[in-house]
């Protein structure tokens, strides 16, 4: 999977992916993320990629050349027309299915904003997606694009290792997880629930499923009324 971001800040999308999980994967080649910088394809000799808004208003708007110029450039490079994310509030908002659907493609372009946004013409040439990372503004795209990068990045083949597996996790299933304990059994006098250390693999995973639809009508009754639709016989 190759990521390329289209960002007026790219040392912000190298810095924060070229450690942990992610910056393992990217250096043993089972994915990539290139940064291109959007003002490297201003034709301003200030190198100012942005300007007024017509029509009055607060802020600046990215101006559209810059931003296709750079996409033109990405596919050049890489032979075909990938789909192009734009991260605004404004989009669909980003759940675990997107994810896995975006998983599949080969090549992702995400495009960060700044600003007040980007020229609506440029946003009509090129997205082929909008996408919110939740109902809130953000001063650019670079974190969304981060976000989306680091969801999608889990489910590519060779990413994780057996022991990160995303198969278990939060919303694989419809539901939360369950809570997780690791050593000791007995902390400050805080016990590990007696079923985990059983051995017995079946009542771990009722136990597991008990205590996932127990936190996910808690924490998510949305997602526990969509998941008893579809299993009305586990309703509680
Ligand atoms: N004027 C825009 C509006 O009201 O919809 C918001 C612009 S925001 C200050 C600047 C950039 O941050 C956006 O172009 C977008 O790329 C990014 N951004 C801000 N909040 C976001 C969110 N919740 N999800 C995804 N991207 C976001």
């Amino acid at each position: 999977m190759n990521f390329h971001v289209m960002t007026l800040f790219p040392d912000m999308i190298t810095d924060g992916l070229n450690t942990s999980i992610t910056g393992r994967a990217i250096k043993a080649g089972v994915m990539s993320v290139t940064a291109h910088d959007i003002r490297d394809y201003s034709n301003d000799k200030h190198l100012k990629v942005d300007d007024y808004p017509y029509g009055g208003g607060a802020g600046m708007v990215m101006r559209a050349a810059p931003v296709c110029d750079c996409y033109e450039d990405i596919v050049r490079s890489i032979g075909k027309r990938p789909r192009v994310i734009y991260m605004t509030p404004q989009g669909y908002t980003f759940t675990q299915s997107m994810a896995e659907e975006l998983a599949q493609e080969d090549n992702l372009v995400i495009l960060c904003g700044h600003y007040e946004g980007i020229d609506e013409r440029a946003l009509e040439n090129i997205v082929t997606d909008y996408v919110s990372i939740g109902d809130y503004v953000l001063t650019g795209g670079e974190l969304p694009a981060m976000v989306v990068i680091d969801t999608v990045s889990r489910l590519v083949p060779g990413v994780l290792n057996n022991e990160e597996s995303a198969e278990t996790e939060s919303f694989s299933d419809g539901l939360l997880e369950y809570p997780q304990y690791t050593r000791p059994a007995d902390y400050n006098g805080k016990a590990v629930p007696e079923v985990l250390l059983s051995g017995h693999h079946a009542n771990i995973e009722k136990w597991r499923h008990e205590k996932s639809l127990e936190r996910t009508k808690k924490f998510r009754p949305d997602l526990y009324e969509a998941y008893i639709k579809e299993h009305p016989e586990e309703s509680r």
